[in-house]
């Protein structure tokens, strides 16, 4: 099933979605194609039905350990898969005053980790302010998601680095393949070179060295319409092949698999492998990954302080099923007594050994 990104979508996709006015810029777009097809012509069952048969329905949160914050969408990237449709033409930017809500809430969490995340987070003029405030809450674990280019992208952000570590961040980083053609394919021409860089940097102040609390994660997900294979496998290929060609040394691999929707959902459909796609992440359904799934422990909050149950509900506009929808009335209690909000994207966290920002659950 796997297939080259197509050349067409490969041109066309220096731009988001939102700039083309491609029709999956639209949500309600991207949920009337995951409510039909194969699942409205009975081919195949619908995620809710699925997780019914284990006794998951209606699926509930456990406890809240990750608050998982979008600080906008623009992006020095335009990755073809990104579930956020970012680019540097996307303004969604979160502002100060509503930093200021995240830091309340922050402050007053029972959460364990916060999950800064974007588009490239860094790109927010507001960023390193807020990282500084945020670092102050002590928070066990206070990731960023980096892209890597951006340390490389203006002499501005050279020293993301040392900045990271000044205020013991958490680096997880996006790095499709340690080869450059792979990566470059999913991510755009030179970002393997600019990502090789900034891993060399990160290792230079201390990230990912071995013995090192200066934690570096790689993230990987794949390049065309596949799942991913063994995560731990691919680390140790990970690891050896960096080592070997750059020196470069990192903790862990997260494997993630790709949700279709967004720009990885407008590849599917380009490339004729929507149906199959669908039809490979139900097959590879795995009930003991239900459990554990990204929802049941994370919080996700938008640019414009909106709450979700996940970050890819956010990109198809599916607020938490909550009265308290949005941060200025954050009450964790509240928000812990809900129905997470489902479709069929849902299988991709439930594929094979499961799907999180964290690299596999089951
Ligand atoms: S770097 Fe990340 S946020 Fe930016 S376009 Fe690529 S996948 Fe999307
Ligand atoms: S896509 Fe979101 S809501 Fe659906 S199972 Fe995954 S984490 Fe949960």
């Amino acid at each position: 099933m796997e297939q080259s990104i197509l050349p067409e979508i490969k041109k066309a996709a220096k731009k988001s979605l939102k700039a083309r006015e491609n029709e999956l810029a639209s949500t309600n777009k991207q949920l009337e194609i995951l409510n039909g097809g194969p699942f409205a012509e009975g081919e195949l069952p619908y995620f809710k039905d699925k997780i019914a048969e284990i006794g998951h329905a209606p699926l509930r949160p456990r406890k809240l350990e990750i608050l998982q914050i979008n600080v906008g969408y623009m992006c020095n990237q335009v990755c073809e898969h990104c579930h956020v449709d970012a680019g540097p033409d996307r303004k969604e930017i979160m502002t100060r005053e509503t930093m200021e809500l995240c830091l309340e809430v922050i402050r007053n969490t029972g959460a364990h980790t916060l999950d800064l995340t974007g588009g490239a987070p860094e790109m927010n003029p507001n960023f390193r302010w807020f990282v500084e405030e945020a670092a102050k809450a002590g928070i066990q674990d206070f990731i960023v998601r980096s892209n890597l280019t951006i340390i490389r992208a203006n002499k501005k952000y050279y020293d993301l680095p040392d900045f990271f570590k000044k205020h013991n961040v958490h680096v997880v980083s996006s790095m499709p393949h340690y080869t450059r053609g792979k990566t470059d394919k999913q991510r755009g021409d030179g970002v393997f070179d600019k990502s090789i860089k900034a891993l060399q940097e990160l290792n230079a102040v201390g990230y990912g060295m071995p013995d090192s609390s200066l934690r570096l994660d790689l993230v990987y997900n794949p390049s065309g319409a596949f799942l991913p294979g063994d995560q731990e496998a691919m680390e140790r290929d990970f690891k050896k092949a960096l080592k070997e060609d750059f020196d470069i040394d990192f903790h862990s691999l997260f494997a993630i698999t790709n949700l279709p929707i967004s720009r990885f959902l407008d590849y599917l459909i380009a490339s004729d492998n929507y149906e199959d796609y669908m039809y490979a992440l139900v097959d590879a359904y795995n009930p003991s990954a239900v459990a554990n799934v990204m929802c049941t422990n994370t919080i996700s909050v938008s640019w414009d302080g909106w709450l979700y149950d996940c970050d890819f509900n956010q990109m198809l506009d599916l607020k938490v099923g909550s009265k308290v929808k949005h941060i200025k009335d954050y009450n964790e209690d509240i928000l812990n007594d809900r129905n997470i909000v489902i479709s069929q994207h849902c299988y991709g966290c439930t594929a094979g050994a499961g799907s999180s920002c964290q690299g596999t659950v089951a």
